[in-house]
């Protein structure tokens, strides 16, 4: 062979950020299936920190929407998760993930990987011109989700086809609330640690 032919490939991160309250089955394909399209070494899930006490949006505690985090992905050796927008404290933005991320994987190509919903609101042309230099970014395609109303900047942003899965967490609560079951929406590990913590009752 000849001399200089030794790869010097860098390790590609995926990087899936969300609040997971819960994870699902949605959530879990769309990393598997990126994660095979883009040749990622590892995805790793990090759960958004807590919103400031305005909310008209309640969320669970952020231990328990990690800990149902990593039950969902404990059996995959290339997924991973991360407590750093959960020990930053306050609201997550995601600027400040990547940069910590970029710190902590020197070295490291980030692809973040964010539903076509949240794509718009992330890159608003603010904020565009730094992320795009911290990361990839990797829209998802979601049904009822068209990428075209997302008001994306042009450029910077892959496009991937998951398989339709019309799941999402705030259906997984609203079940959870009417007594409805989520089984197969949810890891098992999932389904059963909201009993056991007897999350989204009072919904
Ligand atoms: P909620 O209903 O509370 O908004 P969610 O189901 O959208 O929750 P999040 O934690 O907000 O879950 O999502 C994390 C990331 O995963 C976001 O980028 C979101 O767009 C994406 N995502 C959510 N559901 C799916 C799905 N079924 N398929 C692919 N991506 C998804
Ligand atoms: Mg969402």
């Amino acid at each position: 062979p000849a001399s200089g032919s030794i790869s010097t490939r860098r390790r590609r991160l995926g990087v899936m950020g969300g609040t997971f309250d819960p994870i699902h089955h949605g959530h879990l394909v769309a990393a598997s299936e990126v994660a095979m399209q883009f040749d990622l070494d590892e995805v790793v899930f990090v759960p958004t920190g807590q919103p400031w006490q305005k909310s008209e949006k309640r969320v669970s505690p952020a231990e328990d929407r990690y800990l149902m985090t990593v039950i969902a992905t404990a059996e995959n050796p290339q997924f991973s998760v991360s407590r750093i927008d959960i020990d930053r404290g306050g609201p997550t933005y995601t600027n400040d993930t990547l940069r910590d991320l970029r710190t902590l994987n020197p070295g490291t190509e980030l692809f973040f990987i964010t539903g076509a919903d949240a794509l718009g609101q992330i890159l608003t042309w603010r904020d565009a011109e730094e992320l795009f230099s911290l990361a990839h970014f990797i829209g998802v395609t979601r049904p009822g989700h068209q990428l075209t109303d997302a008001g994306l900047p042009e450029g910077g942003v892959s496009l991937v086809e998951v398989p339709a899965l019309a799941i999402s967490s705030t259906d997984c609560r609203a079940r959870v609330a009417r007594g409805a079951p989520v089984w197969y929406l949810v890891p098992d590990g999932v389904v059963r640690y909201i009993d056991k913590r007897q999350l989204y009752r009072g919904a």
